[in-house]
């Protein structure tokens, strides 16, 4: 019966997990493709920053160098980046498991020599 009992209690708290990170994506979704607030700041960075942080052609894209702040941004949270240098940022360095966003902007400046 315990054995059982516990079964279905990891299992609940494996569904809930589950559900919690559905959730954080689904915010995390609609923050950056319908968020106003994400638009304009975006639109601001882009405009004081126009040239990518890393290779210095026009930067179309944002990059968090942290998630500390998501949701309420400061524009010191970001970077402009081309596409490529975005990729290379999130290819090189944020899939490594190993690695969180909090810690990810050191890393970012030991590979890529930014000073951020
Ligand atoms: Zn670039
Ligand atoms: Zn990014």
């Amino acid at each position: 019966m315990f054995l059982g009992f516990k079964k279905i209690t990891n299992k609940i708290t494996k569904l809930r997990n589950q559900e919690k990170i559905k959730e954080r994506k689904n915010f995390y979704h609609d923050y950056i493709n319908k968020g106003i607030r994400w638009k304009k700041l975006r639109f601001l960075l882009l405009k004081k920053f126009p040239y990518c942080y890393c290779c210095g052609t026009e930067a179309v894209q944002v990059h968090h160098k942290t998630y500390i702040n998501f949701g309420k941004e400061k524009l010191d949270d970001l970077i402009s980046v081309c596409p490529v240098c975005h990729q290379i940022i999130h290819n090189l360095i944020l899939n490594e498991e190993s690695i969180t966003y909090s810690n990810a902007h050191i890393i970012q400046k030991q590979l890529l020599g930014l000073q951020l």
